[in-house]
Order: structure tokens, then C-alpha cells, then sequence
């Protein structure tokens, strides 16, 4: 950060008075600025015995498949962001929402909250950030082509649970490894 977003001066990083970490404060009009996770909101939408993905036609990650998640917008809440990003990414409905999983990902500064949940209807379309939406068998989930280690994580936890017939909820902890930005 450069430029205060209040004033539009220059900022400094800098220990506020009672604090305990650098934060960028304006010169100017003295706002400190706080940076905080953000959070990414998702869904493995089920048909019988089928899973949606979708294949990313944005960077990064381009061509890879992925469950449709996104950020969490201001005003909503989890259920109604996960609703919507498989709307955005896949153009559909998904309904039953139960959370399942809350992954920490503190070295990019992100927690991703992902859902179970069930398509009503076999209605899906890809959306404008996907080029492809598709139905996967466990058996023929394209494990090499996930985009990211955070998906791969929860497809697994979905798979380690789907024969018990439940799902329970799921708090993990991933670690940066050299894989990580491998898309
Ligand atoms: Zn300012």
C-alpha cells in the first residue's frame, strides 16, 4: 500500500500507539489502515452421485478445474456467498447448504469456508470466469488438474467421508509447501 484509500496521501508503515504490529497510517488524514483475511466462500454442489466443477477460464490457474468459490462479498453472509459464486462460476442453483470444512491458509492470509450442498436440478452452465462446467465421478476427478492445493484438500475430505453416508465439519490448518503455487 502506497496511497491512503481516505486521502489519497502517502502512507507509512508504522507501530500505532497500543499496538503490537506495523500497520500503514496516512500522514494526512491520520486513518490507520487495517489489513485483515479475507475469506473465500464455496460449495461441492452433488448430483446423485456427481460433483460439479468448474474449469477456470481466468488467470491464475487458467484451464484447471475447481469447485466454484470466491471471495466473500461485503454484506453477505457464508450460505448466500457460497449460493452465489456457483451461481457466478457455474449458473447453478444449489441448495441443502451444510458447512463443511474451514480451511486456514495464514501464509496468503485467507480462510476458505466450503459447504456441501445438492444441485435440484442437472442445470449448470459455465459462467464467466469458467470455460467449462462438468459432473465428476469420485473415480474420475481430474486429480492433477485441480487448481489449487486448498480444493484438492477438500475433494479429499469429501471422499474420505462420503462412504460413511455423513459429513462432519471439518477445521484444518494447511501449511505452505513448494507446491503451493503450483497451479
Ligand atoms: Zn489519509
Amino acid at each position: 500500500m502506497k496511497y491512503c484509500s481516505q486521502c489519497g496521501a502517502p502512507v507509512t508503515l508504522k507501530l500505532p500507539d497500543g499496538d503490537d504490529r506495523l500497520r500503514y497510517v496516512c500522514e494526512s488524514c491520520r486513518i490507520i489502515h487495517y489489513q485483515n483475511p479475507k475469506m473465500v466462500v464455496g460449495c461441492i454442489a452433488q448430483w446423485e452421485s456427481e460433483i460439479l466443477l468448474c474449469r477456470r477460464a481466468i488467470t491464475p490457474c487458467i484451464g484447471k478445474w475447481t469447485l466454484p468459490a470466491g471471495y466473500l462479498e461485503n454484506g453477505e453472509s457464508v450460505q448466500e456467498g457460497a449460493k452465489r459464486e456457483t451461481y457466478e462460476e457455474a449458473q447453478a442453483v444449489v441448495v441443502e447448504l451444510k458447512p463443511f470444512a474451514l480451511l486456514n491458509l495464514p501464509f496468503i492470509s485467507q480462510v476458505y469456508f466450503m459447504f456441501t450442498g445438492h444441485l435440484p436440478q442437472r442445470k449448470f452452465a459455465p459462467g464467466a470466469e469458467s470455460m467449462e462446467t462438468r459432473l465428476f465421478r469420485e473415480e474420475n476427478i481430474p486429480w492433477n488438474e485441480i487448481a489449487f492445493p486448498v480444493i484438492v484438500e477438500t475433494l479429499k475430505l469429501f471422499y474420505s467421508e462420503r462412504p460413511t453416508g455423513s459429513f462432519s465439519f471439518h477445521v484444518k490448518d494447511l501449511q505452505k509447501d513448494r507446491n503451493f503455487i503450483i497451479c
